[in-house]
């Protein structure tokens, strides 16, 4: 049903982590409302380290828009940032943002980060996010269009000038600063990429896994960038040709599809490759469910980055299992043959997730 069909004043029961609604909700779902609440509360608090019950750290890092939700970030003990995303700093410009401009925003987020990690993910521009001074409106297809890496076919210079200014923040601040493109399909790309990096003198270039080509390349991808992180949410939407802003097709849009599960495994194998062993995150919204967190750990990712709000779960939950536990729950949930499977059949390894009222 649309939202605009709900009456005014309707009560409505909204369950997050289910992705359901209801309407007029009777005593049971507000009991789950209270037990969720009173959970909530008491799951609030991250200690700022991501380890398994075994010792196995994984970072547990923020995605941040800008300075203010860094700050915010830093504040609720994330471990650096695994995604800042640039647009969002410069969203409704109908001008490329000067150097100047560019280097307040950036140096804003490191500065809340000194001496840590912080993921800089070059303008990701079109389909959902639009930037009048790089994408074309009138195109048919945004999503398979001219977007994000792709707009420096079309706007050369910009993404220079915005290695540039990353590169000159980064030199006034102590963050440990990462450069990432996004909507990366092939090794040229990426070695195209990585030289821009080298060019303004950034030293840690990687790419962004969001499209199956990626997923199946990582091998020679990887060969050519110091890293890759998993965009699970546009990774799903390609993987399943299901729009991610259409809401009817939500259940195809789903990160426990077995088939996004197989094409994050891909991507860690090819990341091992004899030779040259690389770091694979997770920034997309799969790793904020707690249970598909452990799944992503068990599948070999070695950080993973969500809205700080989801810092306390993720971190408890992945602190209940041990990294052999992981990889056997993320064994069950990629065999499973639907999306639905992989998700209940993991949550069935994981008792404390009920415990914890997740
Ligand atoms: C993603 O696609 O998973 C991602 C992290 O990038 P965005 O959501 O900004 O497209
Ligand atoms: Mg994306």
């Amino acid at each position: 049903m649309g939202v605009d069909n709900i009456a005014d004043g309707t009560d409505v029961f909204v369950d997050g982590a289910a992705g359901t609604i209801a309407l007029d909700p009777g005593a049971e779902e507000e009991a789950a409302a209270e037990a969720y609440k009173a959970a909530a509360a008491a799951l609030t608090v991250f200690d700022g380290t991501g380890v398994t019950a075994d010792g196995h750290e994984v970072p547990l890092l923020a995605n941040v828009g800008g300075a203010k939700d860094a700050v915010k970030a830093a504040e609720a003990k994330a471990q650096g940032v695994g995604l800042l995303r640039t647009e969002f700093c410069f969203l409704e410009r109908d001008t490329e943002p000067t150097a100047e401009e560019q280097i307040e925003a950036y140096k804003g987020v490191f500065d809340a980060f000194p001496g840590k990690k912080v993921v800089v993910r070059t303008l990701d521009a079109g389909a959902d996010k639009p930037l009048p001074f790089l994408t074309d409106a009138s195109e048919p297809n945004p999503a398979l269009g001219v977007r994000g890496y792709r707009t420096d076919l079309t706007s050369p210079g910009v993404l220079e000038r915005q290695l540039q200014a990353v590169a000159d923040a980064a030199s006034q601040a102590s963050a440990d600063v990462w450069v990432m493109a996004p909507m990366i399909s092939t090794a040229e790309e990426a070695a195209d990429f990585a030289k821009l990096c080298s060019n303004a003198g950034l030293q840690t270039p990687g790419v962004m896994v969001e499209v199956p080509s990626a997923a199946l390349m990582a091998e020679a991808i990887l060969g050519e960038v110091a890293f890759a992180s998993l965009g699970t949410n546009d990774l799903t939407q390609y993987t399943m040709a299901a729009d991610r802003q259409l809401g009817s097709l939500a259940a195809l849009n789903n990160s426990w599809q077995p088939a996004v599960l197989r094409m994050v495994q891909l991507t860690v194998q090819g990341s091992a490759a004899e030779g040259h062993a690389k770091p694979v995150g997770v920034c997309g919204e799969a790793a904020a469910d707690p249970a598909l967190a452990v799944v992503l750990v068990g599948l070999g990712v070695s950080t993973l980055s969500m809205t700080p709000r989801a810092l306390a779960g993720v971190g408890a939950v992945l602190n209940s299992v041990t990294l052999a536990e992981a990889q056997r729950i993320a064994g069950i949930a990629v065999a499973a043959p639907t999306a639905a499977e992989a998700r209940a059949r993991a949550r069935a390894e994981l008792p404390v997730l009920e415990s914890l009222g997740l």
